[in-house]
């Protein structure tokens, strides 16, 4: 029995891939006297945001050495994502492509 411990690109067969994870955050500061947002007093301070809302997120995995993008989703990125699902993820990735 054939067990894949690496992920092969479908296009030119390299192994070396790199996550990109591309996230929209919306930040809100309520003005209040001083500056800002409630936890800002002297500047507006990105980090020191009242509200925090994800407004979009995508995910692709990328080919280091042929530049392919297959866009995937892995809603936790964890030990239990083996091999095999990142190559699944691939392979129904390169075939909606086709
Ligand atoms: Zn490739």
């Amino acid at each position: 029995m054939h067990h894949t411990t690496r992920v092969i690109c479908p296009v030119c067969s390299a192994d070396h891939f790199t996550l990109k994870y591309q996230a929209t955050y919306e930040y809100s500061y309520r003005i209040d006297g001083n500056a800002p947002g409630l936890n800002n007093t002297n500047e507006l301070l990105p980090y020191m945001y009242d509200q925090r809302e994800q407004k979009d997120a995508k995910q692709s995995i990328e080919c280091k050495t042929c530049g392919t993008s297959y866009p995937c989703y892995f809603d936790k990125w964890t030990e239990g994502i083996t091999p095999k699902m990142i190559q699944e993820a691939i392979a129904s990735a390169y075939k909606s492509q086709q």
